[in-house]
């Protein structure tokens, strides 16, 4: 007789014995540490989650510049200028954006040339574009009248020393890098980068570029969580594949659990007799097996390992992902400082009609496509839990609730957008 071990038989499980999925969530985030704080260049922290607030540390702009190529003057001196009469003043030499050495002065009937971010020579009051001057046997001609401070950028007028610039828990993005080191500000204290251990189990798997042997599979796994979790902004270690011993997945877990802010495992959680998983986080610290209300993606086991939370996730390839993003993603983004928990959803209308099983929220692999400004779903191909390709041709899951078993063309889906 087949030796199923952990739940111990091979009768269909009952609805009402299944855990709800956002329960299974807060399980995964009740096992979390707070987030580490760190500091770095601000160069390195797009994506990353402010953990204090950021204060210019210079002003803004740092000296007064011209914003235009043109003529740095005294306005009062062109009082009289226009089109068809021009006023000219003499040519009193050009500062060039960059160090400036000895600097002209400008003084009345006088004009000094400035480049686009140069500093305005003293005495002058305002820039003349070049396109509004002609040159002039006597110097410069101005056919036109500049206004006081007329494309002068003045030292500190965008912003000030210490001006409030992001508030704490913020997620930076490149332009705020770019705010931040223009005003002085180089480094950032901000959520560290969590760092995930990725581990996948079975005595079948095979690592790229190895020759099959009979009954043996390639372990896709591995390579396509620790891809997702970099893409996801964290820092991903990938052990495996592990064999199905307990003393091997002891020893595995054992290592990886000690510097890694999550444990990720693949496979090895179901009732299957090579299933050890559970029993090997149980040798080490706590466990606790489930069945989730959710398809794919049902059996499930959450553990500790000295305060490392470890998440097993069934091995199917579909079922990784799905459980990778339904219940691990939430819990990484908290652990990046982040408030916004899940990917990008919004609502598209069946184009085909879907099934999905009686008490389990499905999550479909469904493609998008916008018909007259709204978006349309249907699935991507096949639904089994082991096919990748229409996981890899997806564009959204659509979630179909815990109590709906079928949904007709036409019907209303949530999708959550596999896009970052
Ligand atoms: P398990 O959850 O270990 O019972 O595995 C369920 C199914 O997923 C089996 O067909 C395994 O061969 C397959 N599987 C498990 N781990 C991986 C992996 N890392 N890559 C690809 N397939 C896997
Ligand atoms: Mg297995």
């Amino acid at each position: 007789m087949t030796n199923f071990v952990g739940h111990g038989r091979t009768t269909v499980t009952d609805p009402h014995e299944l855990t709800p999925v956002d329960d299974w969530v807060a399980e995964i985030v009740r096992a979390l540490a707070p987030p580490r704080r760190t500091t770095v260049p601000t160069a390195e922290a797009a994506g990353l989650v402010l953990v204090r607030p950021v204060d210019a540390a210079e002003p803004l702009p740092p000296f007064t510049n011209s914003a235009m190529d043109g003529w740095a003057v005294v306005a009062d001196d062109l009082e009289d200028a226009s089109g068809d009469d021009p006023v000219v003043l003499t040519d009193g030499g050009a500062v060039h954006a960059g160090p400036v050495g000895s600097r002209p002065t400008v003084t009345p009937g006088t004009a000094v040339a400035v480049m686009t971010g140069a500093p305005v020579p003293p005495g002058a009051d305002a820039v003349v574009p070049v396109e509004l001057t002609s040159s002039h046997a006597e110097g410069v001609a101005f056919h036109a009248s500049p206004s006081p401070r007329e494309n002068v950028r003045a030292a500190g007028e965008e912003l000030a020393r210490g001006t409030r610039l992001l508030p704490a828990r913020h997620r930076l993005t490149a332009r705020d890098v770019g705010l931040l080191l223009s005003t002085g500000v180089d480094e950032v204290v901000v959520a560290a980068r969590p760092r995930v251990s990725v581990v996948t189990t079975g005595n079948e798997l095979v690592p790229a570029g190895r020759d099959l042997e009979p009954g043996q599979i390639r372990d896709s796994n591995g390579p396509m969580l620790a891809a997702v979790v970099t893409e996801l902004g964290c820092v991903a270690t990938f052990a495996g594949p592990v064999r199905d011993t307990v003393e091997d997945l002891v020893r595995v877990l054992r290592e990886q659990a000690s510097d890694a802010d999550m444990v990720v495992l693949s496979g090895g959680v179901s009732a299957g007799a090579a299933d050890h998983v559970a029993t090997a986080i149980g040798r080490l610290g706590e466990v606790r097996r489930t069945k989730l209300a959710m398809q794919p993606g049902m059996p499930q086991a959450l553990g500790r390992i000295d305060g490392t939370p470890i998440v097993a996730l069934p091995g199917n390839p579909v079922s990784t992902f799905v459980s990778f993003e339904v219940l691990v993603r939430p819990a990484l983004r908290i652990l990046q400082g982040r408030t916004d928990l899940l990917r990008p959803r919004t609502t598209a209308t069946l184009d085909e009609a879907v099934t999905s099983p009686a008490g389990k929220r499905s999550y479909l692999r469904v493609r998008l496509r916008q018909v007259d400004g709204a978006w349309h779903a249907r699935p991507a191909g096949g639904q089994g839990s082991h096919m990748l390709g229409a996981l890899s041709r997806a564009d959204a899951l659509a979630e179909i609730p815990v109590d709906v078993t079928r949904l007709d063309p036409g019907r209303q889906v949530v999708v959550q957008l596999l896009v970052s």
